[in-house]
């Protein structure tokens, strides 16, 4: 049988953290067949460590033959420990009337620090989602503060708006959302995203013509996939944790295990591609591989593609701009 890996989840007593948690520990993030071992990180307050403690009772209660470790940690430099994945959903969320920079600045000194944590004890090729939000951003202090890991293996969760788009397209279309193939979403997790089914397919017919209403996904489409999260609040009184950590779970595990071909949207640091500046953590298409994911490239951007891709990257220089005096 396999050798177990090791799997960190910042925040892990939070909403996403008990949607996320039994998931990872069934084996539907790394496979039926992978053993793991949780390394679980939450704030010191005691509040948070007791709660941490009841995951763990339940986690342990359901005798996961696949969960073969679980750790409770109040410090990065402990729980980062070797770890092969780490999915860092815990950060400040923004309060009332608080402001961005705050925001920023808050959020700056926890992926700070746990970007040297990583940077210091994780496995050389340590595995990262940041989940907790603003997620872009959050990623590329982490990156910034790991300079001996590779930057490539720091991510941030796209999915989600990937998902959100999908299933979009699957309730106009009337096809089944599994059918849906080369769907893209470009650039911040935030409502500036860019999701873009201009090369869409169903069957191996084109989903732009079978939608064929330009008005459809101007005023419809890309305002409810942006504000979706926003939606589901007002709807449920809480946000959006089953279907965030879902996302972080199918992230992980096609990052892992593969897409078979199939195009799905991660956020990572750019290469130059598409004129994104170097190191800008951005949404783009992706299939994965052998572990590693690669940029779909080559893909023709029209004049209001362009556009939408310019403003959610001007959004992400503002917020790299924010946090620039922390690195
Ligand atoms: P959640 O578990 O609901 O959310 C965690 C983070 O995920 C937030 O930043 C949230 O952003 C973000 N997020 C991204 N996508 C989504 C989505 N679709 N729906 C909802 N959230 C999304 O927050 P809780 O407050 O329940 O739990 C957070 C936990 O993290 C707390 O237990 C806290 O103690 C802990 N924490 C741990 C830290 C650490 O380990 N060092 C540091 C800070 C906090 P948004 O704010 O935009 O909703």
């Amino acid at each position: 049988s396999k050798k177990p890996v090791r799997v960190a989840v910042t925040g892990a007593a939070g909403q996403i953290g008990y949607a996320l948690l039994f998931r990872i520990a069934s084996g539907e993030m790394l496979g039926k067949d992978q053993p793991v071992i949780l390394q679980l990180l939450e704030v010191p307050m005691e509040k948070a460590q007791e709660a941490l403690k009841g995951v763990i009772m339940e986690l342990e209660d359901c005798a996961f033959p696949l969960l073969v470790g679980i750790e409770a940690h109040s410090d990065p430099m402990t729980a980062f420990k070797d770890t092969d994945y780490a999915l860092l959903v815990g950060s400040r969320p923004r309060g009332p009337g608080m402001e961005r920079a705050e925001l920023l600045s808050i959020n700056g000194a926890i992926f700070t620090a746990q970007g040297k944590a990583l940077n210091a004890v994780a496995s050389r090729d340590v595995r990262v989602l940041v989940v907790g939000n603003p997620a872009n951003t959050n990623a590329y202090i982490a990156m910034k503060a790991a300079p001996d890991l590779p930057a490539k293996n720091f991510t941030a969760m796209l999915r989600l708006d990937h998902n959100r788009a999908a299933s979009q397209i699957a309730a106009k279309t009337g096809k089944p959302v599994a059918a849906i193939e080369k769907l893209a979403v470009w650039g911040n997790h935030s409502p500036t995203m860019y999701a873009d089914y201009r090369f869409a397919t169903i069957g191996g017919e084109s989903v732009k013509d079978m939608i064929n209403d330009e008005a459809w996904n101007r005023d419809v489409f890309l305002p409810t996939v942006g504000k979706r999260g926003a939606a589901i609040i007002a709807a449920r009184g809480l946000s959006s944790a089953a279907s965030a950590a879902n996302a972080a779970i199918d992230h992980m595990r096609d990052w892992a295990l593969g897409t078979n071909g199939a195009w799905v949207t991660m956020g990572i640091p750019s290469n130059g591609e598409y004129g994104i500046p170097a190191e800008t953590m951005f949404g783009y298409p992706v299939t994965c591989e052998g572990g590693e994911y690669k940029i779909v490239e080559g893909l023709a951007i029209d004049a209001f593609s362009q556009e939408c891709i310019n403003k959610t990257l001007a959004e992400l220089e503002g917020e790299k701009d924010g946090v620039k005096h922390l690195l």
